[in-house]
């Protein structure tokens, strides 16, 4: 079976539709070293023949003929010897060969022809060179045609065949005897050099077989498995690659990074297979924008990445970027259920947000976490806003981390009434920072700073700590609210740090409220809800601050057991408004329905007041209540309000 496919493929150099381009140019590139020296080796033979018999036989047979003939092969041989075979593809390569060897038979019919009319003249010393020029020649071009075997099996037929018959006719035994020694030796030398040919063939092939596993290797190790997409390596690769002709041509282009928004949580209620299978979803859906102009890749988790090449205008980029934000948050079937990932996306412009590859997906990356913590859902473009932002922040962190912490922290308490009973019921804790290179640094600035700088454990147990103890300075009817981060519950680390500070205080559990906001909730529903059952089982309340600004509250509300609501402070603007007041009132309705404190925030002036009290709301906390004071400001204002025995009221 290996022989007969051997055979083919000896044939193949010039049988058409022979498949192999790749052996056809290695072939033609082994021949342009041969068969020059072929064409070179026949006209020096025949030149030498020809001048032998130039005395005894007609010109035409000494000049005529071979004059023509040896101008054809030194013709030839420099056709062949400029060739540049490397440059010329399979299927013409083939062409070529075929030519080469139809050549090579009208080549050997007209020398061996030649040869054999030379022969009726001169003596037994001419005869005998035309013997010997017939075997050398046709064992020179067997050589030669190493690399054309069909080529040397056609020569080796056509001149030992007519030589043969020639010797035979002659009735010259000597001759008979050169004639079948040379064809014995030819036919022994056509054998080996078939071998050697099939074993070129077959180098060649495992060059090509090694060639195509080391291709193979490449993709897979720039391939994402689950996804079939590229990975992380190979976007950067294109990343880097599309930054250096950039450099060049000055062309911009774009690089975007999408990130689910509700993978985790799919993951942990549905399994890992169904996780598995919203990736390849995402993955085929991302592939459905894919262009030549694109690069789409899985950067690892539920992150992908997107290089918008020649980007066209920022607008026209971002409108893409939010198409495809927006396929890739549509729902997922999964089997019976139906899942919605939801999707959020960062954009950054080459060169706008940055010339290099780290700083461009920085800022990428930036613009993704902005959409998680403002506007989930969504697609944000990085801007000179944001630039602004980073670098207001880097101050932040360098000063927080070689701030001391303790000393130049404090807690300012703002008190929370209660509009019935005309007591302050509560206090809520709000950090103060001063430091001593930037000033003051307005909480949300540094504990969003702290957040991603990976320090907000040690900050929250550390202004935890502070307002416990100022908190036993407090009468024992007024509670203590402390708002944690969003980054707080979802450390187990964190959630066990601030019960065991709670109970070191000493400080009853009841009078402690733990302010959440729904992101904290978003970041892991399960584990905060884990949490929340622990701390409420220690007695604790929990507050859920800044309601109506996030985009699912009602979700939350229904599903975790909470003990307040704080109605964000954005709608007593509008609370004297009809949309205003619908809204506070509907709140303030589910709050009752539920069985749940309602606590207007931000109340600045009568009017608001007198607004949410008719809506029913009880407590209210805000400017006109009281400002955020330190705690002995608040003792004395406490003190002061309150006669002696009494208990604390506005
Ligand atoms: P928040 O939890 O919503 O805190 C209420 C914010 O509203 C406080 O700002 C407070 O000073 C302000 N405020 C109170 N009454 C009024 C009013 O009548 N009108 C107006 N316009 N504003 C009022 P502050 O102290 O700048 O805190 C801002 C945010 O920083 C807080 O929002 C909270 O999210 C965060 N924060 C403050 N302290 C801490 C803390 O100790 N830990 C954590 N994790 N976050 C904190
Ligand atoms: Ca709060
Ligand atoms: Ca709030």
């Amino acid at each position: 079976m290996k022989f007969i496919h051997g055979r083919r493929e000896l044939l193949s150099g010039i049988v058409p539709g022979y498949t192999d381009p790749e052996a056809c140019t290695r072939q033609l590139m082994e021949l342009k070293k041969q068969v020059p020296s072929l064409y070179a080796l026949l006209s020096v033979n025949a030149c030498a023949l020809a001048f032998t018999h130039y005395p005894f036989a007609p010109a035409w047979l000494t000049v005529g003929l071979p004059g023509p003939m040896i101008a054809l092969c030194a013709f030839r041989a420099v056709h062949w010897w400029r060739m540049q075979p490397q440059d010329i593809a399979g299927p013409a390569a083939l062409k070529r060969m075929r030519a080469t060897s139809l050549l090579t038979v009208l080549f050997s019919v007209v020398f061996v022809g030649w040869a054999m009319m030379l022969n009726a003249y001169g003596g037994p010393f001419e005869q005998g060179h035309v013997a010997i020029f017939v075997a050398i020649t046709v064992i020179a071009c067997i050589f030669c045609l190493t690399h054309l075997p069909l080529a040397a099996f056609l020569v080796t037929v056509i001149v030992m065949g007519v030589f043969l018959i020639h010797c035979f006719t002659s009735g010259n035994s000597v001759f008979i005897a050169i004639a079948l020694n040379t064809a014995f030796v030819t036919v022994v030398m056509v054998r080996i050099l078939t071998n050697n040919f099939l074993a070129f063939l077959q180098l060649v092939a495992s060059k090509a077989e090694a060639q195509r596993l080391s291709e193979e290797n490449q993709r897979l190790a720039h391939t994402d498995s689950l996804t079939g997409l590229p990975n992380r390596r190979y976007f950067f690769q294109r990343l880097d690659a599309l930054i250096a002709a950039s450099a060049g041509n000055g062309a911009a282009f774009a690089l975007a990074i999408f990130d689910l928004d509700r993978f985790k949580p799919i993951n942990d209620t549905f399994g890992h297979t169904a996780g598995d299978r919203v990736l390849e979803e995402t993955g085929r859906r991302l592939e459905a924008f894919a262009g030549s102009g694109m690069t789409i890749a899985r950067l690892g988790g539920d992150e992908f990445g997107v290089l918008i090449h020649a980007a066209a205008r920022p607008d026209e980029v971002a409108d893409l970027c939010d198409r495809i934000c927006a396929a890739l948050r549509a729902p997922i079937s999964l089997g019976d259920t139906q899942v919605v990932p939801g999707c959020s996306g960062g954009l950054a412009l080459y060169p706008q947000a940055g010339r290099a590859a780290d700083a461009l997906f920085d800022r990428a990356d930036y613009a993704l976490y902005h959409s998680k913590e403002r506007k989930r859902g969504s697609m944000t473009l990085f801007s000179q806003e944001h630039e602004d932002a980073i670098r207001d922040a880097r101050a932040v962190e360098t000063a927080l981390q070689s701030a001391d912490l303790a000393a130049e922290m404090e807690m300012h308490y703002q008190p929370i009434l209660d509009t019935v009973t005309d007591r302050i019921t509560t206090v809520e804790a709000l950090a103060r920072w001063t430091s001593p290179k930037l000033g003051r640094v307005p909480p949300d600035r540094f504990i969003a700073v702290a957040e991603r700088c990976g320090m907000i454990h040690s900050v929250t147990l550390l202004l935890l700590r502070k307002a416990l103890a100022d908190a036993a300075r407090l009468p024992p009817e007024i509670g203590l609210s402390f708002n944690l981060s969003s980054h707080d519950l979802a450390s187990s680390e964190t959630v066990i740090a601030i019960l065991a500070a709670v109970r070191q205080s000493g400080l009853d559990p009841r009078r402690i409220t733990l302010e959440l906001t729904e992101t904290a909730l978003m970041r892991d529903f399960e584990g905060a809800q884990r949490a929340i059952t622990l701390l409420r089982a220690l007695g604790i309340k929990i507050a859920l601050d800044d309601f109506g600004t996030g985009y699912s509250s009602l979700n939350y509300v229904h599903r975790l057991p909470l003990d307040r609501i704080k109605i964000d402070r954005g709608f007593m603007a509008d609370v004297e408004s009809d949309l205003g007041r619908s809204v506070v009132s509907t709140i303030l309705d589910l709050c009752q329905n539920l069985g749940l404190d309602g606590i207007a925030e931000g109340i600045e002036t009568m009017e608001q007041l007198n607004a949410v009290r008719r809506h029913g709301c009880r407590y209210v906390q805000g400017y006109l209540i009281g400002l955020p004071q330190p705690i002995t400001e608040l003792l004395q204002r406490l003190a002061a309000m309150t006669g002696p025995g009494e208990p604390a009221a506005i």
